[in-house]
């Protein structure tokens, strides 16, 4: 009889797949490059199939699907159903319904599915492995992508696709090639075994390791390393907090490859509305956990000037903030007002046109304003770090 405290059941097809075949893996693989060898055409195929994948994932069904980042053509979509069941992490429906949980429930222990404050080892892959009662299938957060009809294909066909996707196409591509057990090892068992591992290092890694520049209000970090192997998605502080972004890493020197590609598909056609947070909203989120550092700082060093300085500072910041809500409703009634006066737009065209730029350039001006705020703040911060402690 189950005690209160056991563990829930396992689930035979998730174990075989999460424990059974890595460890295949590490014994078939190596195997097979002694007696054997791999080629270099094996190697190739390997890592474009990874990054089919792994791009179907972070592009399709995070970006796309779970966060409506932007939108895409079908035949966009079809590619990324396709090589997201090869990516073998479930249906689109399921894996963007439990995605919108871990958002709204973040490291809440009772409803994040993955919630990296049950451990590591279960937010990586504990969780898929045992009947978690987080894991319930509720799609009613997911309505709007039962309407996709992509999605629900893709949905009710998920085992023939991930089949075919995981074990014909390398074993299609293993005849083409002259070595069918080579090509099904490398292409087919030992790409899917990394790509698991990098994409639930998301989930677990990227909620433990980096820095949190952007809010400490749950558990995910920004880190390069982790976006390197992640197709770009380890810039994870930045998209928790700004979850709608269609960029993750959204310097131009980030290793970001997910929203080069979005932003390739946009030059195409192919892709359209992407989604960026305001330079202002970013600007400030970053500057308000700096003031909350400082004021730490000034705290512990129990300096007054150094209070006050950060007070009449923090005051400015107040002062940007209400001006550019100021800017944001004259844009909301500019908008309504054109609406509703849609036969004189003619004539007021040329006035509207410089009423905007003028509107513009004033944003711009606030987001120089934080930016400078930034400066000076990290500029007096170190000043003072150089000082000896008073008391
Ligand atoms: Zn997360
Ligand atoms: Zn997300």
């Amino acid at each position: 009889m189950a005690t209160p405290s056991a563990k829930p059941a396992l689930i035979p097809i998730n174990a075989v797949i999460f424990v059974g075949f890595p460890l295949l893996a590490l014994v078939l693989v190596p195997a097979w490059g002694l007696y054997a060898g791999f080629s270099g055409a094996q190697w190739i195929w390997a890592v474009v199939f990874l990054y089919f994948n792994g791009l179907a994932i972070t592009g399709g069904y995070h970006r796309l699907w779970s966060h409506k980042a932007y939108k895409a053509h079908w035949s966009v979509r079809l590619w990324f159903a396709l090589w997201g069941a090869g990516a073998l992490q479930n249906s689109i429906l399921i894996w963007a319904s439990d995605h919108r949980r871990h958002h709204r429930h973040v490291d809440d222990n009772d409803h994040d599915p993955y919630s990296a404050g049950r451990g590591l080892w279960f937010s990586h892959m504990g969780w898929m492995l045992r009947e978690y009662a987080t894991n319930s299938e509720d799609f009613s957060n997911a309505q709007d992508l039962t309407r996709d009809p992509i999605v629900m294909w893709q949905h009710r066909n998920y085992v023939a696709l991930t089949t075919f996707m995981n074990l014909g196409l390398p074993l299609l591509l293993g005849l083409a090639l002259g070595d069918v057990i080579g090509t099904v090892l490398l292409v087919g068992l030992l790409r899917l075994v990394v790509n698991h591992h990098v994409t639930f290092f998301i989930n677990s890694l990227a909620h433990y390791w980096g820095s949190r520049p952007y809010t400490e209000e749950n558990s995910a970090r920004d880190n390069g390393f982790l976006a390197f192997l992640t197709y770009g998605e380890g810039y994870h502080n930045y998209h928790h907090i700004f979850q709608t972004d269609y960029r993750n890493g959204i310097r131009w020197y980030q290793w970001d490859p997910t929203k080069w590609m979005i932003a390739g598909l946009a030059r195409l056609g192919l892709a359209t509305d992407l989604q960026r947070v305001p330079d202002f909203r970013i600007q400030r989120a970053l500057l308000d956990m700096e003031f909350k550092r400082a004021q730490v700082f000034a705290e512990g060093r129990k300096e007054k000037a150094l209070l006050d300085i950060l007070e009449s500072e923090y005051q400015l910041f107040t002062d940007a903030i209400n001006q550019w809500k100021q800017l944001q409703t004259e844009r909301y009634e500019r908008r309504r007002d054109q609406l509703g006066d849609a036969l004189e737009e003619r004539r007021q065209q040329l006035q509207d046109r410089w009423e905007q730029a003028a509107l513009r350039s004033r944003f711009r001006e606030l987001e120089f304003t934080l930016r400078g705020q930034r400066k000076r703040l990290s500029e007096l911060l170190q000043q003072w770090q150089l000082q000896p402690a008073l008391g």
